[in-house]
């Protein structure tokens, strides 16, 4: 196994750590808010609402990366890992060492940025 390889494991088991937990935070002060509620008034319930709206939002994010870390984890264990998963070329490993749980190269990911661009 390449030690490049080996890195990129424990990069995204750590981050997977990371994120188990920063999703457990936002859970906390997601229900935190939801309990204020109760208790506040109307101009403090309005900022309730969007302070609970934030939080369900950031816990949205946070499990969003935690499907792309597991899927990276997956292709890990199958020997899938560093393929695009549209092209199924090699994907750089500049690309990778910036984000390991990278799914697309680069062309496919800037083609499913800019569709519209490049159709
Ligand atoms: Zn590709």
């Amino acid at each position: 196994m390449q030690p490049a390889f080996t890195a990129l494991v424990q990069r995204v088991t750590d981050e997977l750590q990371q994120v188990a937990v920063a999703l457990q935070q936002a859970a906390e002060e997601a229900s935190t808010v939801e309990l204020d509620q109760t208790s506040v008034g109307r101009l403090s319930r309005m900022d309730a609402i969007q302070q609970q709206a934030m939080a369900q939002e950031r816990q949205e994010r946070i499990r969003m990366r935690q499907r792309q870390l597991l899927a990276a984890q997956d292709r890990l264990a199958h020997g899938a890992y560093g393929r695009c998963c549209e092209c199924d070329e090699d994907i750089d490993q500049d690309r990778l060492q910036q984000d390991p749980a990278v799914v697309f190269c680069m062309t496919c990911q800037m083609q499913r940025d800019q569709p519209d661009r490049l159709r």
